[in-house]
């Protein structure tokens, strides 16, 4: 053991992504493996502000690497963003002595283990969320499986929109980030996705493109929107008003947050987070464990909450080629 880290926190926040509880298992075996107690927060900053911790032993983690979800359970709280919550989390953490808390989950967070280092506990941050929106790193656990399940239920609707040649739309989630729309409109041969990061125009994006189609004969067709981009349910409307189709809305929702996590969920949480126990046990702290290219990276928190990132154009050039 190294350092003055000997008792770390673990928790995860936000939306639940697959591959959180590959993050957990990955820090409670690095950790032991440092020779730490490793201590399982639950509920994320919820259960840190009430003080619902356990300590996790290398069998507390066993069996989960393949399980969608999160063994901690995560939460999301208005209370931890306050100054009087901030204040409850760190007599917390004061009162079960913990060195450094791990926090897997998205930007906000991130946010709250920013104002938590601020005020002099030591933090390390792992990406999950399945919207991939986080500025800083290319990837974020829990994408790939996300992905894949929306893949999978677009490809049975399309088997169902060709065999009645029906237009069929189908949300997405992403509120503001269109990562999960734009690849899976690719993956899937979609005719049209409706994105949060392009400004949409009915006519232009919609109605035109479905003009086209048909009149190359084509009968069925796949729109994928992000649910941040436009109501699903009024754009049906609108394409029954002006091209005389109905199409069916298929709302994913819930279901792509689910899931054995893929194989390169599984993989990047495990590495990411033996990195980020690796350096809090040779003391370092206050980082985010980002992936850039193929190499896993770590980032001030500071620095990596100011960083900005978006679906590249290219991408999005080549699902309008493709969609012809
Ligand atoms: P996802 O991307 O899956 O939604 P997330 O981590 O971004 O994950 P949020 O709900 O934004 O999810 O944040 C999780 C929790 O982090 C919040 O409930 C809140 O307690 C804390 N948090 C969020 N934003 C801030 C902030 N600006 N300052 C302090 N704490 C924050």
């Amino acid at each position: 053991m190294s350092g003055n880290v000997k008792r770390i926190g673990v928790l995860t926040s936000g939306g639940d992504a697959p591959g959180m509880n590959a993050a957990i298992r990955a820090a409670v075996r690095a950790g032991i493996s440092h020779g730490c107690e490793m201590i399982g927060i639950e509920g994320g900053y919820c259960g840190l502000m009430d003080g619902v911790m356990r300590e996790m032993s290398l069998r507390s983690v066993s069996d989960i690497i393949s399980k969608g979800g999160t063994i901690l359970r995560t939460a999301r709280s208005k209370e931890f963003s306050t100054e009087a919550g901030l204040l409850r989390a760190k007599n917390m953490v004061d009162i079960f002595r913990l060195d450094a808390i791990l926090v897997i989950g998205g930007d906000g967070s991130f946010r709250g283990a920013r104002d938590l280092a601020r005020l002099g506990v030591k933090v390390m941050g792992v990406p999950a969320t399945i919207d991939n929106d986080i500025g800083c790193t290319d990837y974020t656990i829990g994408y790939d499986t996300a992905l894949n399940t929306v893949k999978d239920a677009i490809d049975k609707i399309k088997d169902t929109a060709y065999s009645h040649e029906r237009c069929s739309i189908i949300e997405v989630m992403g509120r503001d980030a269109g990562y999960i729309a734009i690849n899976s409109a690719i993956a899937d041969g979609a005719e049209v996705a409706i994105l949060p990061e392009k400004e949409f125009d009915l006519n232009n994006d919609v109605i035109i493109p479905i003009i086209n189609c048909r009149n190359r004969g084509k009968k069925d067709y796949i729109i994928v929107v992000a649910e941040g981009a436009t109501d699903s349910m009024w754009l049906a409307e609108q394409i029954k008003e002006k091209l005389d189709i109905k199409p069916t809305v298929s709302i994913l929702g819930y279901i792509q947050r689910g899931g054995s996590p893929t194989v390169r969920d599984r993989v990047t949480a495990s590495l990411m987070s033996v990195k980020a126990i690796d350096m809090l046990c040779n003391g370092e702290c206050n980082k985010v464990m980002a992936q850039k290219g193929d190499k896993i990276v770590a980032i001030d928190i500071e620095e990596a909450l100011q960083m900005k990132k978006c679906i590249d154009s290219e991408v999005i050039d080549a699902m309008q080629i493709l969609s012809l």
